[in-house]
């Protein structure tokens, strides 16, 4: 692995604070001092009905913030512009696969989500009943969510490359009323009928009402009883819907996780410390300015997609871009493409399309002025140390400064980072800085003692903060069990973590994927950031088996880049490096070569799948895989070489 240091210097044409960190210390000290004044101050800049009566009631392992104090999602994001000047501002700027483009300003935003609330209030929806939307990427997504949160119904989005199983089991979970669809999306130029996944669906849940469905692919649907078109409904509605006032802890929304360890779990989230914890970060750490273009690529299906296209950059009244399609397709150049054509001022997006981009090298990125850009942003994963600079230098010029975000679904929002709109400081390829104000992040052993810089063990959050989850939907002993069970009075994300000699966090990948080999403990990502480092790697997966010797043997499933052909020699080779590079220890005793690793929907690499093909045991949930070839193709490898 390249050295951090000398990274770390590399990184110095970007201005940064010339006392670094002091800034944000104080921030930072002041807020864990005083938490609840600190976070009251940030929720004063919502817009309230009713101001709370507490800050905080924390009953462990379940917090309440801003007890009594009431307020709407909606009016936080539309009916604060459409009284200024931001009422003509564009609020979205939507792009397809294969470069149409639409915008809507706050006010026609603002317009639709009011006619669509007074539609589902029409149809029977309160406050409280759950909607599951199950949506392509189009502004009438947001449009739906926005319009569930105006009359106090809780969304549950689904992605919508899920099949008709996964549809299932979240909208039975939910006890949903309302499907929300569409025709068809499009998808690497391939339609995805959506409505027809719905109804393969409604056989087995038994709590729906109407789907409602959105015109938008043009494909032949058949229309049932209880199916309505969102135009026919829309062309009746009344033009404004009062907003619900709702309290501070209503929840706004249900949504499953990726997935990547196992079975999605449902996680809830309230309003008022939600929307106070996204409009906190979203001014730390992308510090939007009026002139801003924020192009976040993620999905809506995911959390990235909820809290930073959805809920902050709608409350900062900001322009942002709306993306459908893949990052490759027609070309792998979309989201360069997309950049240059809106002038983005700021992109965050994950390692895992950064990877897919550096396979094809520095030519393509280069033909496109990318000179809009500020500010580069990553989330999802950890980044390998080599993506990051090649972003840092092919994508952002050695100018725009990178925010590595670290969160979760649970966390809602953005927990470690660095705070640009705080302070820009030195930047250490692969380290996501520090927490951010209010946070109250350590990296702690097996007993939950803080360990000294330099060693490995557990991140965890010693005390509440406001986009934490209310609770799993439905099942509160799992949310104590999963979260709060394996260290008294601490929130365990199940992440493996170190703090350097500077303090600043370094994410070393899921706890439980560490192997433990001769003793030693090693996170994957030290592992696969060493696999990519060579230059004939654009992707590494690690895993492990059980060895009588050493107690675990290191097991590598890697992606050459375009234009390398695996053999044995490269196999020697790359063994070799490993070597040098992280040491003996860290010899692979089993490499394999694909072409894909099996990933999530939303693109992390599924380690425990690998594991269970190594060690030969049963394949658990894929339900959330992306590609069942991948799998097959690790297989083959492995039996290829047996
Ligand atoms: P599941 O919990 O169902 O297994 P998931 O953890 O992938 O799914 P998400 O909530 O979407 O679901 O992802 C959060 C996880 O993603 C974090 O716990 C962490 O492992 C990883 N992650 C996110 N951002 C970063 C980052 N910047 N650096 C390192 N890891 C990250
Ligand atoms: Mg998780």
């Amino acid at each position: 692995m390249s050295s951090p240091s000398k990274l770390y210097e590399e990184s110095g044409r970007i201005k940064v604070n010339v006392t670094p960190g002091r800034r944000l210390e104080k921030v930072s000290k002041e807020a864990l001092a005083e938490p609840e004044k600190f976070w009251a101050e940030q929720a004063r800049n919502l817009v309230w009905f009713k101001e709370w009566d507490r800050v905080l009631d924390w009953k462990p392992p379940f917090a309440r913030w801003f007890v009594g104090g009431q307020l709407n999602a909606s009016v936080n994001c539309l009916d604060r512009h459409v009284k200024t000047d931001t009422k003509n501002k564009t609020a979205i700027i939507w792009e397809g696969e294969s470069g149409e483009t639409r915008t809507l300003s706050y006010f026609q935003l603002y317009r639709q989500v009011n006619k669509f609330a007074n539609v589902l209030k029409s149809l029977g929806v309160g406050k409280g009943d759950r909607v599951t939307i199950y949506m392509p990427m189009v502004p009438e997504l947001p449009i739906a969510m926005l319009a569930c949160a105006r009359i106090g119904a809780i969304h549950s989005v689904v992605f919508s490359g899920f099949s008709s199983q996964a549809l299932v089991d979240r909208a039975n979970d939910a006890q949903s009323k309302i499907i929300i669809t569409a025709d068809g999306g499009v998808r690497k130029g391939r339609l995805i009928e959506l409505k027809k996944v719905v109804d393969e669906s409604l056989p087995s849940i038994q709590s729906i009402d109407h789907v409602i469905v959105l015109k938008r692919a043009g494909n032949e649907v058949g229309m049932g009883p209880r199916d309505l078109w969102w135009h026919d409904l829309m062309e009746g509605a009344k033009t404004y819907c009062p907003p619900e006032p709702v309290e501070s802890t209503h929840p706004l929304y249900i949504l499953y996780t990726s997935g990547t360890t196992g079975k999605p779990k449902g996680v809830m989230h309230g309003t008022g410390g939600y929307l106070t914890h996204l409009y906190a970060t979203a001014k730390w750490v992308f510090d939007f300015n009026k002139q801003d273009i924020f192009f976040c690529t993620a999905d809506i299906g995911w959390v990235t997609g909820h809290s930073y296209i959805v809920y902050a950059p709608l409350m900062h009244g900001a322009t942002e871009i709306m993306y459908e399609g893949a990052p490759d397709h027609p070309r792998p150049d979309r989201y360069w493409a997309i950049v240059e054509k809106h002038g983005a001022t700021i992109l965050y997006m994950t390692p895992t399309a950064l990877r897919m981009y550096m396979k094809y090298g520095d030519v393509v990125p280069n033909s496109f002025d990318l000179s809009s850009l500020r500010l580069l942003g990553t989330v999802g994963e950890p980044i390998n140390p080599e993506v990051w600079m090649w972003y840092f230098k092919t994508i952002g010029k050695e100018i725009c400064p990178i925010v590595d975000t670290w969160w979760q679904t649970e966390t809602g929002g953005i927990m470690l980072s660095m705070c640009t709109g705080i302070e820009t400081i030195p930047m250490k390829p692969g380290s996501a800085t520090f927490p951010v104000p209010g946070v109250d992040a350590a990296v702690v052993d097996e007993n939950g003692k803080p360990v000294p810089p330099g060693t490995k063990g557990y991140i965890v959050v010693r005390r509440p903060w406001p986009g934490m989850l209310l609770t799993l939907w439905g099942d509160d002993e799992k949310y104590k069990q999963v979260y709060w069970s394996k260290f008294a009075g601490m929130y365990y994300p199940g992440d493996y973590a170190m703090i350097d000699q500077d303090g600043y966090l370094w994410l070393l990948g899921r706890a439980d994927d560490v192997l433990k080999v001769a003793g030693h403990r090693l996170g994957t990502m030290e592992l696969e950031s060493a696999f990519v480092s060579h230059k004939a790697i654009a992707e590494a997966a690690v895993t492990s088996k059980p060895n009588n010797t050493k107690g675990e043997s290191i097991i590598a499933f890697l992606v050459p880049k375009e234009g390398f052909t695996h053999s044995d020699d490269m196999r020697t080779e790359i063994v070799a490096h490993i070597r040098n590079t992280v040491g003996p220890i860290a010899t692979p005793d089993e490499v394999y070569f694909v072409n894909k690793l099996p990933k999530t929907r939303s693109g992390k690499i599924m380690r425990r799948l690998l594991k269970s093909i190594a060690c030969g045991d049963k394949i658990g949930d894929i339900t959330t895989l992306e590609d069942g070839a991948a799998i097959d193709e690790v297989k083959q490898a492995y039996e290829d070489l047996k």
